[in-house]
């Protein structure tokens, strides 16, 4: 990338070996947790984006780790090379015998990962020996793990930590770990609080050419985590660890999500995974979806606000000329620009929010129409920049494009508690689909759950579609609350058909039925947008 005569960053001689332990530390975040199935999944999204290493996790820890290797080896990976995660052999002991070295290697890959202490009072206060013993420690385990014909990394815990504490007790790990012959040398920031000015003056002041090849592995206590994975690189590094939306332990660790489009795109560094790089906004929202969080919206690159845009004139820039708005074009890395709608919303942005639909300008009939529309539904409480998938709903309908699913006859809810029960909400719908009436009942705890599964009881029979969709989030808001009782309230709700979401809103002074607009919105988009799409080619029967 040159852009504008400025120098790119990095060197092109170099490759950045992208290392993910989503598997592993990962899965130290809060919330976050994975089935063997799940793991077995993302490890494949992994190799698919050619990441260079999958971590699989601490086989001594617990069955499913241990189970995880087991069936990852049956497994056809094209390009990842997956790493088993452990410790140094204990002190006084011997590498040959240690359960955790064994363990390493009863997990039969081709790479491992061990990792060491360098921080002086580590090594006293949790392993509780001396400094001696624990460089014998890491030169026994790597020494060993390489005899048996392993690619061995060395994970320096707490490294920039122990360097601050003691320079020269930070270089004999150091060179403990590359006299026994380790295939990298990874740099821990463990705590997550050490500053890019730090990690460059500490990197600078090691003696490289001595050493085995340079790695980093970041948290993100102090925010910085990717600048520090950027520091590393621009200072020696040849391999950065990070994890999948940047979860990990408390606040996590490096985002591969950022830190892999930042080295493609805006440095001259070779990264393998580069012509992988519009499956980026895939793999984040699977894994999220695998560990069942609500992706982050503002996450860089591929969040789902990354490339949006809000208000009239600058929606016009962007449908002149987006590299203006834009730092990069967002289908570099499988995302896409959303033009938002707000109060500011002028004519330009729904011409814009109509390109999709055909040529219209600020003066057809149609961007008059909508624009009023909008208003008038703005001023009524809707709200549309966190709910797209309504506002494509009265695009279609003012286009003539709508196809409405089925027709509301009448839902019933009832809410009851009893005083040693948890309370429940019984509900059944009625509804009109040509010339049939069908019928749903649910119960379920809140009015919300209860209306979505009765929906469902009644159409799944006849659209099984409806299987592959999911409520996923729900949120309320009160409108006016200085009228008390008679305050009108907003709903948001979100649905996923597990590659994609979408959002819907609803308005209304009785929350059920703002809840219940907002549910067949989202269905009625799904129908319209995907299922129907689907169906285009068995509707036209012809063969192509
Ligand atoms: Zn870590």
């Amino acid at each position: 990338m040159n852009n504008d005569g400025l120098r790119p960053v990095g060197s092109a001689d170099r490759t950045v070996t992208m290392y993910d332990t989503t598997l592993r530390d990962g899965m130290q975040g809060i919330q976050v947790n994975y089935t063997l199935d799940d793991k077995i999944k993302i490890a494949h999204a992994l190799d698919d984006m050619k990441i260079d290493y999958i971590e699989g996790g601490f086989p001594l820890s617990n069955e499913k780790e241990a189970a995880f290797f087991k069936q990852i080896r049956r497994e056809n990976l094209h390009h990842a090379s997956v790493v088993a995660f452990g410790s140094t052999r204990k002190a006084g002991g011997s590498a040959e015998r240690d359960p955790m070295i064994r363990a390493l290697l009863d997990a039969e890959t081709p790479a491992v990962i061990v990792v060491g202490k360098t921080w002086k009072a580590h090594v006293e206060y949790v392993l509780q020996t001396d400094e001696e013993e624990n460089l014998r420690m890491i030169f026994d385990s790597i020494h060993f793990l390489k005899s048996q014909g392993r690619e061995v990394f060395f994970d320096l815990e707490h490294f920039f930590d122990g360097y601050k504490d003691d320079p020269e007790y930070a270089r004999r790990v150091l060179r403990a770990g590359s006299d026994a012959g380790a295939d990298c040398l990874v740099l821990c920031d463990t705590n997550g609080g050490t500053l890019p000015q730090e990690v460059a003056s500490i990197m600078q002041a090691l003696p490289q050419r001595e050493l085995a090849p340079l790695g980093g592995h970041f948290h993100n206590d102090g925010g910085v985590a990717i600048a520090n994975s950027m520091a590393a690189v621009d200072n020696g590094a040849g391999h950065i660890q990070g994890t999948v939306n940047g979860w990990g332990e408390r606040t996590g660790n490096a985002n591969l999500c950022t830190f892999i489009p930042n080295i493609v795109l805006k440095t001259d560094y070779h990264a393998n995974c580069a012509d992988r790089l519009d499956h980026l906004t895939h793999l984040s929202r699977f894994v999220a979806e695998k560990a069942n969080i609500i992706p982050d919206r503002r996450q860089p690159y591929v969040g789902d606000a990354s490339f949006s845009h809000k208000a009239g004139q600058h929606a016009d820039v962007i449908g002149k000329a987006a590299h203006l708005m834009e730092h990069i074009d967002s289908r570099l890395v499988g995302n896409e620009r959303h033009i938002v709608l707000s109060e500011l919303a002028g004519k330009s942005t729904v011409v814009e929010k109509l390109r999709e639909y055909g040529d219209y300008t600020k003066s057809s009939p149609v961007v008059e129409e909508l624009t009023k529309l909008l208003k008038q539904k703005e001023n009524d409480g809707y709200e549309y920049e966190a709910a797209e998938a309504s506002f494509d709903l009265l695009v279609r309908r003012a286009l003539e494009l709508y196809r409405p699913l089925v027709k509301l006859r009448n839902y019933h809810l009832e809410s009851y508690k009893t005083a040693d029960a948890p309370s429940k909400t019984v509900g059944r719908i009625f509804l009109q689909l040509d010339q049939h009436e069908l019928m749903g009942a649910a119960v379920c705890v809140g009015p919300v759950d209860t209306l979505d599964h009765a929906l469902r009881d009644a159409l799944v029979p006849v659209f099984p579609w409806l299987e592959r969709i999911t409520l996923t989030d729900f949120r309320v808001r009160v409108l006016n609350p200085e009228s008390g009782a008679a305050a009108r309230v907003r709903v948001f709700v979100t649905y996923s058909d597990h590659e994609r979401s979408w959002d819907t809103v609803g308005v209304n002074e009785n929350i059920v039925e703002a809840s219940w607009e907002a549910l067949i919105d989202a269905i009625e988009f799904y129908y319209n947008t995907v299922v129907l799409e689907e169906r285009k080619p068995e509707l036209s029967g012809t063969a192509t």
